[in-house]
């Protein structure tokens, strides 16, 4: 058994084969160049999947990882935030006709923390939260060995939680939420607003990258950096007293910090968490890289054909 895992994201566009052991069988991506529209971008999303089942197929079901908002239920895109345009998009029955495979749809992050705990970071735990951080921050949790999917599909929104009341304007309108001090394009953003501000070495289109690697040596590149670790930290700590997981599995783009992301994360975790749950939840890297979605979105599908 294998599932045919389709996921869309806003710069990339992955195919590959998802087996019970995991592995992504012959991942490939394309740029998704969303300005095409659905109709151009879906044709060639199907041709690269057309590919994959020619040399690596036949599949037994398909799964689908998509930003949100979405509407799993009905099998509907709902105007992705990275995807202007795509209103209802009927996506899971474009899939079930064009391949003759019933579809499966979930949010990315969603997929991303099924992926994790499945096949990853996460594979020994029963409860488990993961958070991924590049140009935003999002992520999903499993608890007791179920996925949070919520009401409708589009919970697991951990960017927006607050940890500096009255703080910087965040993309979703509210003031001081984790995302807005963390996410690679908020750094970048206080880089244009502050640097006209006092003397810094931080050039005017600086990245989330280029803030991390003066750190050490540039003031305001300190306080950005700082200001994004102790943000990210604070939401986990906020999460983790929520939901206890054992393991919380941290990705995406700002993992490349290594332990100068991860380790005040952990410090934070032992030292402000409630302590029973602090003792049991171990902050670790994620371990499936770009792949992540596309693993979970297939364990995803077979387990959904496995208990139809
Ligand atoms: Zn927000």
């Amino acid at each position: 058994m294998q599932a045919l895992a389709l996921d869309i994201g806003a710069t990339k566009l992955g195919v590959a084969l998802v087996g019970a052991d995991g592995e992504p069988t012959g991942w490939r991506t394309t740029p998704t160049r969303r300005d095409e529209g659905p109709d151009a971008v879906l044709e060639r999303l199907f041709a690269l999947a057309d590919g994959l089942l020619a040399d690596r197929g036949p599949a037994d079901a398909a799964g689908i990882s998509c930003g949100g908002p979405l509407d799993p239920r009905r099998g509907l895109l709902l105007g992705p935030l990275h995807l202007p345009g795509w209103d209802r998009v009927p996506i899971v029955r474009l899939v079930e006709e064009r391949f003759g495979l019933r579809a499966h749809l979930l949010n990315d992050a969603s997929a991303g923390a099924w992926g994790e705990f499945r096949h990853g970071a996460a594979r020994d735990a029963a409860s488990s939260l993961y958070l991924t951080v590049s140009s935003g921050m999002g992520g999903g949790a499993v608890v007791d060995g179920r996925l949070l999917v919520g009401a409708s599909g589009n919970g697991g929104e951990p960017g927006h939680v607050l940890v500096r009341a009255g703080g910087r304007r965040c993309l979703c309108g509210r003031r001081g939420c984790a995302e807005a001090y963390v996410a690679g394009t908020q750094m970048a953003a206080r880089v244009r607003e502050e640097r006209a501000l006092r003397p810094t070495a931080l050039p005017e289109d600086a990245t989330a990258e280029q803030v991390f690697a003066l750190s050490g040596s540039d003031e305001l590149a300190h306080e950005i950096w700082t200001d994004g670790v102790e943000a990210l930290a604070s939401a986990v700590v906020t999460l983790v007293n929520v939901l206890e997981p054992e393991v919380v599995v941290i990705g995406g783009g700002l993992t490349n910090a290594g332990e100068a992301l991860l380790g005040p994360v952990r410090t934070a975790v032992a030292e402000q968490a409630m302590a029973p749950i602090a003792a049991v939840a171990r902050v670790v890297p994620a371990a499936l890289g770009a792949p992540v979605c596309a693993v979970g979105i297939g364990a995803w599908a077979l387990e959904q054909e496995a208990d139809a």
